[in-house]
């Protein structure tokens, strides 16, 4: 069977897998079904604001110690899908969320 997809990105995709659209990594990893976070099915790294650079940093201490730098990575491959600036804490914030009908890709 044909397997339909849309990219997402270079390496993010949703495609079927068995009948359900899925994301999936380049490398073939199921990262989660569509309607959940692709990010939940991703390996995290969450750094200080500070690493992003000096062009970053904050005037308020206190402000810059609530906040990370989150990137998401395939946990097969390895390659990063995705970054995000959030509070510490906080859930991860969505890029991405299809309204797909049948809950899978479909021709259009
Ligand atoms: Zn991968």
């Amino acid at each position: 069977m044909e397997r339909q997809r849309i990219f997402i990105g270079d390496n993010l995709k949703l495609e079927n897998i068995n009948g359900e659209a899925c994301y999936t990594c380049a490398c073939g990893n199921i990262l989660g079904p569509w309607e959940a976070n692709f990010k939940e099915g991703c390996t995290l790294k969450e750094s200080p604001i500070s690493s992003l650079g000096p062009g970053y940093a904050s005037s308020d201490p206190d402000m810059e110690n609530r906040m990370c730098f989150r990137e998401f990575f395939c946990p097969n491959c390895g390659v990063r899908h995705a970054t995000e600036v959030a509070r510490i804490g906080d859930p991860y914030l969505w890029d991405v969320q299809p309204k797909l009908s049948s809950g899978a890709v479909s021709e259009s």
